[in-house]
């Protein structure tokens, strides 16, 4: 085995002893195209596993601290108004939609994060959106602010589509919370019948769960009322959930700079979801809780701007078809993030090789652009330490010899692998 192969193997079964992103960690190995690329020191030809796409613009909360409302993405469609043919250019078209899916697979895209932008379920168009990725051959997984009224035959149909997980943001611990977060009138009850209408539907294997995201700040009662949320859903639906606690980093100015915090401390995160949440559902098997410590982690660091080795592994897509550098910076209205628009006569691959994307890679890749946590942090980080360990790049020989020892190892596939 040569020198290479064995510094990358060791790095790889000695992943979980290291402090990186649980999520990411183990993934890149499973996509071999984009290993070999990255071996070779190729980076720009790694294929985005998943694709981030937006239903809808528009959304009926107006979250103070939305990542599409600070880039400028969300200005218009907030202002539009409601009861107006005038919403439609919100949504994409379903001429739009069906091009984007079949460009998607073209690109050999496995997976595709049904997200906002706005929130999904506001277009009632949101299970035909979902079906045409899903006849595709494209995995999907839904995340939604759960808080959009009679929706349930689009939950019922999305469901159907039997998606690889299913994620509503919860935020609060309380009615009242709810209603200063996100402003949306009925909002708590809304999310509590739709959430429940999901535990109902949505097939018992395909995960169910609840986020929240939260500053550090919150006092116990938000923590035992998000502990009371999983637990009565638990025992009305009789149905597994899993609660997620991960901390909600600013990440830009209002002006659409990067944000620049002195310090940012989550460890109250850890501490109120041990003594406040653990101890309710100590005795329920079917709910699960996690928390992104890796994230909470990271804030030790000096929160300066990064720049990331992963932007090629994933990539975000508008209503309209434009492609993003990274998710937090989609629909951004500031210059240099935008790759390029599918349609119009140009496919997903001519612009993704093409030499915008090729600019805007080199130049993330290079510069401290992105917030010390975003969503292909994780990832980055660990591509980041593989190339410290082989600065070199491989041979064809030497990724072939990687490989004949990958497969023999007996290395597991990771869940939801073909999410990055
Ligand atoms: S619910 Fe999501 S998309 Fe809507 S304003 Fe809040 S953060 Fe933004």
């Amino acid at each position: 085995m040569c020198n290479k192969t064995e510094k990358i193997l060791n790095f790889y079964k000695g992943i979980d002893r290291g402090n990186y992103g649980p999520d990411a960690r183990c993934k890149p190995f499973w996509h071999r195209e984009n290993f070999n690329h990255f071996l070779r020191g190729e980076d720009f030809l790694v294929k985005p596993v998943t694709v981030e796409y937006w239903p809808s613009l528009l959304c009926n909360s107006r979250c103070p601290l939305c990542p599409y409302r600070r880039n400028g993405a969300r200005t218009e469609a907030d202002l539009a108004e409601y009861g107006t043919s005038d919403l439609k250019r919100f949504f994409p078209d379903t001429s739009k939609t069906r091009q984007i899916a079949s460009e998607c697979k073209k690109m050999g895209v496995l997976s595709v994060l049904i997200t906002g932008g706005g929130e999904p379920f506001f277009n009632p168009d949101i299970d035909k959106i979902a079906r045409m990725f899903v006849e595709n051959g494209i995995s999907i997984g839904i995340y939604s602010n759960g808080t959009v009224a009679a929706r349930e035959q689009s939950i019922r149909a999305v469901s159907d589509l039997n998606p690889r997980f299913v994620r509503l943001s919860v935020n609060v611990g309380s009615s009242m919370e709810h209603r200063r977060e996100y402003n949306v009138p009925s909002g708590w009850d809304i999310l509590c019948q739709n959430s429940r209408f999901w535990a109902q539907v949505l097939p018992e294997n395909i995960p169910l769960s609840f986020s929240w995201v939260f500053t550090g700040d919150e006092p116990p009662d938000t923590y035992k009322g998000a502990g009371k949320f999983l637990l009565d859903l638990h025992h009305d639906t009789n149905r597994n959930v899993s609660g997620h606690f991960r901390p909600k980093y600013i990440y830009y100015n209002r002006d659409g700079s990067v944000y620049y915090p002195a310090s940012v401390n989550f460890d109250s995160i850890v501490k109120n979801v041990n003594e406040f949440v653990r101890p309710m559902i100590q005795n329920e098997p079917g709910i699960d809780v996690q928390i992104n410590t890796y994230a909470i982690n990271i804030s030790r660091i000096e929160p300066r701007p990064q720049a990331s080795f992963a932007t090629g592994w994933a990539t975000s897509l508008t209503h309209c078809g434009d492609g993003y550098i990274t998710s937090e910076l989609n629909g951004s209205t500031w210059p240099n993030t935008c790759w390029g628009r599918i349609g119009c006569g140009v496919s997903f691959e001519d612009l993704w090789f093409g030499k915008e994307r090729y600019r805007l890679w080199r130049l993330y890749s290079q510069e401290a652009r992105l917030p010390v946590y975003h969503k292909l942090t994780g990832l980055s980080n660990v591509l980041k330490a593989l190339r410290e360990l082989c600065p070199e790049p491989f041979s064809v020989e030497e990724t072939d010899d990687f490989w004949n020892k990958f497969n023999s190892e007996g290395f597991k596939r990771p869940p939801n692998w073909d999410f990055i």
